[in-house]
């Protein structure tokens, strides 16, 4: 199971301080009942590209004694299963979609003015499609924005709540992934039952 790492500084700050198994060990085990803390179990490593960062990032793991199930603290700035960092990605997607940009100034809005068409295609075609899950789930934070359409009101919602926090809010609370989960990775929780409700979303 992935947490979130309450954890909000640089790309580099973070790898300072993930050498230190006893900052942010969590209290309880989220899966079970266990009430005892968790055991330090290495990290597992993967990619982020970021706009000064393109490289290898390792994530914290947990083991818990209770449930023998492991536990790993995802840093905040990064979304499971995907490369880019929420910064990369949200710069990106606001330039393309709230502003009007074509793929290739959208990319360079993001600092990332080499990148493929194909993947900024993606992001969008992943965020049209959970734009209206978004809208929703995000009242919590901020009122409904006044917009023509999900994706419009979406972005708005992003912009005014911050999409790290909104981000926070969304995985810890919801089990809710800012560019929906793919298949195979939906995570059993809220987020199917909200998903459901949605028909067409
Ligand atoms: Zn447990």
């Amino acid at each position: 199971m992935q947490i979130l790492h309450p954890f909000s500084g640089s790309i580099q700050q973070y790898a300072e301080q993930t050498i230190d198994p006893d900052l942010y060990r969590p209290d309880h085990c989220p899966q079970c009942e266990a009430r005892q803390p968790l055991r330090g179990h290495g990290f597992y490593r993967r990619t982020l590209v970021d706009a000064a960062f393109d490289g290898v990032i390792r994530v914290r793991r947990y083991l818990c004694g209770g449930c023998k199930r492991t536990v790993s603290l995802l840093p905040e700035f990064a979304l499971p299963w995907l490369r880019f960092s929420i910064a990369v990605i949200s710069l990106f997607l606001v330039a393309r979609l709230l502003k009007g940009l074509t793929l290739a100034a959208a990319a360079l809005a993001a600092g990332q003015a080499a990148m493929p068409y194909q993947r900024g295609q993606f992001w969008i075609r992943r965020f049209n499609k959970q734009a209206p899950a978004l809208s929703v789930s995000l009242v919590p934070l901020a009122a409904p924005a006044a917009a023509a359409d999900f994706v419009s009101r979406a972005l708005a919602m992003l912009e005014a709540i911050g999409w790290i926090t909104a981000h926070r809010f969304l995985f810890s609370q919801l089990r809710t992934h800012l560019l929906g989960w793919p298949h195979s990775l939906v995570p059993p929780g809220r987020c199917t039952t909200l998903t459901s409700a949605l028909p067409g979303s």
